[in-house]
């Protein structure tokens, strides 16, 4: 897709959609993209909790929009998808990021928690990636799907998590290997403890505790994972797919 450049709008005229867009890492990474020149398609449970986003990406390249679903849902994501290409002009670039926790011990978990976990964070990217296939393949396109650590090591209190991210993993090698004939790379960005919402949970002593395992000894912001994700879609990542890419200050490999 793109030819060896020192461009920084690297994007310009090009479209990407990035779920989980309303807040935390997907916001960051929607923002990026859009300073990258990229008009951005931010996708959230609705279309509303994404006019933040839509209006700083708009700061850096106008014609962002904001799209609503459920992306477990196979139905609603073809129709967004389909809104995209028609509305945006084409696709470019897909971020697969949205992503929920719904933690517990395996003895306490409910059949519903580890349902509801995997049908969001893993078939919410396959709905994705198989809506947006054909429409990436026309523009040998990039897709990153966002992992987790816990899908490469494992945390007690999150099978269901950790069995989602794993499976990213997997998805994103099978795909890496289906679309390279169109010239689509695929890859997995594995962060590691980051600053939003979903960590917010836990209480001070947790995350201090979880902040001294850090090798780098602070605890990843949303910009961090982002600028993985620039590197990806950009001049950098052209010869690298089917690939996971650890943002985690090294926590994974411990100090
Ligand atoms: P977050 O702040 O909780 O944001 C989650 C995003 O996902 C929101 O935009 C939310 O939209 C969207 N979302 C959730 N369920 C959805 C659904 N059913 N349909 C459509 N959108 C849905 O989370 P985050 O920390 O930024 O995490 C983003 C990704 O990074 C997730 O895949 C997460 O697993 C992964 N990750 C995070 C960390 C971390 O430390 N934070 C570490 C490793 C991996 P609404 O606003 O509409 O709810």
């Amino acid at each position: 897709m793109h030819p060896p450049t020192t461009e920084t709008r690297f994007l310009e005229g090009r479209v990407a959609l990035v779920t989980g867009a309303s807040r935390g890492i997907g916001a960051a990474i929607a923002v990026q993209l859009a300073r990258r020149g990229a008009r951005v398609a931010c996708v959230a449970t609705t279309a509303e909790r994404c006019a933040d986003t839509v209006a700083r990406c708009n700061a850096h390249q106008e014609g962002a929009q904001a799209y609503g679903c459920d992306v477990s849902s196979t139905p609603q994501v073809a129709a967004v998808v389909e809104a995209v290409v028609k509305e945006l002009g084409g696709l470019h670039v897909l971020v697969n990021n949205a992503g929920i926790t719904r933690d517990q011990l395996l003895l306490r978990m409910s059949e519903e928690d580890f349902d509801r976990v995997i049908d969001v964070n893993l078939k919410g990217a396959w709905n994705f990636l198989k809506a947006a296939a054909r429409p990436l393949m026309k523009t040998s396109g990039r897709i990153v799907n966002v992992g987790s650590i816990v899908g490469l090591t494992g945390n007690a209190g999150q099978a269901n998590y950790a069995a989602a991210k794993a499976g990213i993993v997997g998805l994103g090698q099978s795909l890496a290997k289906e679309l390279a004939g169109r010239g689509v790379c695929v890859n997995t960005v594995a962060p590691g403890y980051i600053a939003t919402d979903m960590t917010s949970a836990l209480d001070a002593q947790a995350a201090e505790a979880l902040k001294a395992r850090i090798p780098l000894g602070r605890i990843g912001t949303p910009e961090d994972v982002a600028l993985a994700v620039d590197f990806l879609v950009g001049p950098g990542g052209a010869y690298v797919t089917g690939q996971t890419l650890v943002v985690d200050g090294g926590l994974a490999i411990g100090g």
